[in-house]
């Protein structure tokens, strides 16, 4: 294995640092931000004049003393990569709170418009161990009177405290009497539930407001992965509201929009009409409705904390929704990878809970009225097929410009580090082609790695304590 000088006795890590490309190789690890699974490329970039033809820069991999270029993963689970995740929710911060406050290419007049915070609830599919807390202490959490049990034998009270971070939290009282189909079910209509719902807001708003349908436009959402079961969205309408509850005295003429009280309204009205239709599980040729749940919060967003108890701050929504995007099988104790057998499914060693909603995935999948729901592929999302914040571009600046600018940052700092001129823009064009050559650290570089990650973190922290957002 070691060739060279070196003894073969020489620890891998040592034997990795005494390798002439070493300086190099931790430039590039530093440069992925301390991504724990990077991804190896080979492969070369052109720069193209487009007026000539002539390529007027070339990077290879073959120049590098590795002779690979390494990238970071870029997953934004932060149980895969806690240094990409958090890539991510800085991404999705930034794009939130352009979205309510302006910035980014976004007008700050935006931040006139009526906006809302609204979460929403999947409904009970059973009664599970619950925290709520009354004056900072976790209330009981379900006390009966009469407490008695179930057919099951078990008892359908529960007079614990759950603390936060208890793993019963979110757990049913009787995994028995718990409707894991559907539950499993509800998981997979959630994206379509949740885009109908957008409708019937807007058509509320519209009908309430008499206005275009256009009307209701700028939000974001909180597509949390694995656990559909509580959404949060941030909403602002595309109009600024005739009676602007966020600023005073408009500059100029509004067009007439609806007001915060109107959005309010139309979230819930959506909230509590929409529904989707699914075969039942338990009973064949009857059909199963499934709603929104019934706890439906929606308060006010201002500008910044006006002292009122009901209204959130927009920098904190954004910061809120950002942390959920990013939260992955941590939140729910499942695995982050797809499920590919039933042997898989039979020893897999998770908890509980989860590890009924995965079987209740393959009952259903295996009978051919759920067939569409492509329920083995997403078991491991417990039948959630998962998307994120907003596609629509109409939200504001999109993630993937942000990710673009962050593309081009790294490539003027190569085109620096080799004494390149800048290429001339508006003319030119990049031409890359790509291999994958392997992905994670090699034998020797994992500690190195280890060193790279713990000097991102820290540089990080300095600049956040000297640059609080
Ligand atoms: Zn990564
Ligand atoms: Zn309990
Ligand atoms: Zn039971």
């Amino acid at each position: 294995m070691n060739s060279g000088p070196f003894p073969s006795s020489m620890p891998p890590e040592l034997a990795r640092a005494a390798k002439p490309d070493f300086p190099r190789w931790r430039q590039m690890v530093t440069a992925t931000g301390g991504c724990a699974q990077p991804v190896r490329l080979q492969g070369r970039r052109l720069t193209i004049d487009t007026t000539t033809g002539e390529v007027i820069d070339e990077y290879t991999t073959d120049n590098e003393p590795t002779g690979y270029l390494l990238t970071a993963c870029g997953n934004r689970r932060a149980s895969r990569c806690p240094a990409c995740a958090d890539v991510y929710r800085r991404d999705a911060y930034h794009l939130i709170f352009a979205g309510l406050a302006g910035g980014k290419g976004i007008p700050d007049t935006i931040s006139d418009h009526p906006r809302v915070f609204a979460t929403l609830t999947a409904p009970s599919f059973g009664p599970v161990h619950t925290s709520r807390e009354q004056g900072g202490r976790p209330r009981l959490c379900r006390p009966r009177r009469n407490s008695g049990t179930c057919q099951h034998g078990r008892p359908v009270g529960c007079t614990a405290r759950h603390e936060r971070g208890d793993p019963q939290l979110g757990t049913p009282l009787c995994p028995d009497c718990y409707d894991y189909m559907a539950a499993v079910l509800w998981n997979a209509h959630a994206g379509q539930l949740w885009k109908r719902f957008r409708t019937y807001t807007e058509r509320a708003l519209a009908a309430q407001a008499r206005l275009r349908r256009a009307a209701l436009r700028r939000q974001a959402d909180s597509d949390t992965p694995r656990s559909p079961s509580t959404r949060h969205a941030a909403w602002s309408t595309s109009t600024p509201s005739s009676a602007s509850t966020a600023r005073q005295a408009p500059r100029t003429p509004r067009q007439h929009g609806p007001n915060v009280q109107q959005l309010e309204q139309a979230i819930r009205t959506a909230a509590r009409n929409v529904a989707i239709s699914t075969p039942d599980p338990h009973q064949s040729g009857r059909s199963l409705t499934l709603r929104w749940g019934n706890q439906l919060d929606v308060r006010p967003v201002h500008l910044a904390d006006t002292g009122s108890g009901d209204a959130f701050e927009d920098a904190k929504v954004a910061g809120y929704i950002a942390k959920y995007a990013t939260k992955g099988a941590e939140a729910t104790s499942t695995t982050d990878r797809p499920i590919r057998s039933a042997y898989e499914v039979a020893t897999l060693h998770i908890p509980d809970h989860p590890c009924r909603m995965i079987r209740a995935c393959w009952a259903l999948a295996a009978r051919p009225e759920y067939a569409d729901l492509c329920l083995r592929q997403w078991s491991h999302m417990l039948g959630y097929r998962g998307h994120f914040l907003t596609k629509s571009r109409r939200y504001s600046t999109t993630l993937s410009a942000l990710r673009q600018a962050r593309a081009d940052h790294r490539a003027a700092e190569a085109r620096q580090r080799h004494g390149q001129p800048e290429p001339v823009s508006g003319n030119v064009v990049n031409e890359s082609q790509w291999r994958f050559a392997g992905s994670g650290y090699r034998q020797g570089e994992a500690i190195w790695a280890d060193v790279a990650r713990e000097r991102v973190r820290l540089a990080r922290a300095i600049d956040e304590d000297g640059n609080k957002r």
